[in-house]
């Protein structure tokens, strides 16, 4: 893979930016200018969720943008509640309504919540929103190897994408081996371990001989890992900063380096043992997620 590839291929041929917008923890009155903005700095793909409550204003940044649907990457993801085959189909047109769109380029199941027993009847049912072409590709997030293997024994479509908590204190290494050798793209959340990796010593080091920031060591990292990103930044000035990391690419010892970082260290919930809490972790007023789990 070229390392100033702006787009990656996904197991059907759909491309998807190798660097998109996160926007999660964004109140639904703020995701608009933000988005708007990530637009005008050149992201072309916006990283939302059923959970995020933020759907409404996401799609108001894309319609208003002045950029034809095409030239967009939209990716949202099914809530927990709204897992099993009666809720699935709704979850994805209440997202599309929200969304003002006609489909979105990527739809997830957002966690894998064993204890529910139905990722796999869920799954089934986003095969169906795919080949009706409500969504270009399907995914998941959050899955464990364990979680794809029910899947690929009982189902005909290859998730595009994993997308799962992916920073240098947390490299999950199996993980993405797992989702190389079946042909899924690893998608990193908090892929700048939610600004901590950022103070570390050793990539402060690494920034300083590539004349790069901290958060570019990062992001490059990853995509030199073959990984696609979401950072979220409120700021004008680090979302440029976050997308200019195609014109570089670390060398192998320094990658090295960036390997030796990992402490397996879960900033979000662990997929297996966490029961995720429901959407009524969001506060009424701002909107915003009080429990960890985006
Ligand atoms: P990130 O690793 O993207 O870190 C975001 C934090 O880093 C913010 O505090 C931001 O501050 C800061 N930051 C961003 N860029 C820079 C920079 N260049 N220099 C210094 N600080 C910077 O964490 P997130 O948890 O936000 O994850 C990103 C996205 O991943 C989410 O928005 C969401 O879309 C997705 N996600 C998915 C989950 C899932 O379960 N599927 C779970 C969690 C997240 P500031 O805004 O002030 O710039």
């Amino acid at each position: 893979m070229l390392f100033s590839e702006p787009t990656v291929a996904l197991n059907n041929g759909v491309r998807m930016p190798r660097v998109g917008f996160g926007v999660f923890r964004i109140a639904d009155e703020d995701v608009e200018p933000a988005v708007a903005k990530a637009i005008e700095c050149g992201y072309r793909s916006i990283d939302t969720a059923s959970l995020y409550g933020n759907e409404r204003g996401v799609g108001r940044a894309v319609a208003r943008c002045g950029l034809p649907r095409e030239d967009l990457f939209v990716t949202t993801k099914l809530w927990n509640d709204d897992q099993g085959r009666e809720w699935a189909p709704g979850a994805l047109r209440s997202s599309l309504d929200r969304l003002g769109l006609d489909y979105v380029d990527l739809y997830l199941i957002h966690w894998p919540k064993p204890s529910r027993n139905l990722f796999l009847e869920t799954w089934q049912a986003l095969e169906q929103m795919y080949a009706s072409g409500e969504a270009r590709a399907i995914g998941v997030s959050n899955f464990q190897p364990r979680h794809l293997d029910v899947l690929a024994a009982h189902s005909d479509v290859v998730p595009a994408t994993n997308q799962i908590e992916l920073h240098p204190y947390l490299q999950q290494e199996q993980l993405r081996a797992y989702d190389t050798d079946h042909g899924i793209a690893t998608v990193a959340w908090s892929p700048l371990g939610q600004a901590r990796a950022l103070q570390d010593p050793l990539i402060g080091e690494i920034a300083h001989r590539y004349d790069r920031t901290p958060a570019q060591i990062i992001l490059r990292w990853h995509l030199d890992c073959g990984n696609v990103v979401i950072p979220k930044s409120s700021s004008t000035a680090r979302m440029q900063e976050n997308l200019s990391v195609l014109d570089f690419t670390l060398e192998e010892g320094d990658l090295a380096k960036v390997r030796s970082l990992d402490a397996g260290l879960r900033l979000g919930p662990d997929p297996d043992e966490v029961d995720i809490r429901p959407k009524a972790g969001f506060s009424s007023d701002g909107g915003q997620w009080v429990g960890p789990a985006g």
